[in-house]
């Protein structure tokens, strides 16, 4: 077993759509922010979060504001979109 030093590089992953089940590949982003990627079976949109050991995969509809790539940018950006 090699350790590459790979910190600071995308990590790509197959998982399975918290949707509908099937195997997707994703990519965690290197800096641990959350990410929205999208099931290659159904299309749908939900959010992969890089942690200290391993990811969390977090539907669009669970996913506190902190998780939600668009909720931090709203909170960041003060944009307001009626
Ligand atoms: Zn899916």
């Amino acid at each position: 077993m090699k350790h590459a030093a790979n910190a600071h590089r995308m990590a790509k992953e197959i998982t399975s759509c918290p949707y509908c089940g099937a195997q997707t590949r994703i990519e965690l982003a290197p800096d641990y922010a959350p990410k929205f990627v999208h099931c290659e079976a159904c299309g749908a949109r939900f959010i992969v979060e890089r942690l200290a050991k391993g990811y969390q995969l977090l539907t669009v509809e669970e996913a506190p504001c902190c998780s939600n790539p668009e909720c931090r940018e709203q909170e960041m950006g003060g944009y307001d979109e009626e």
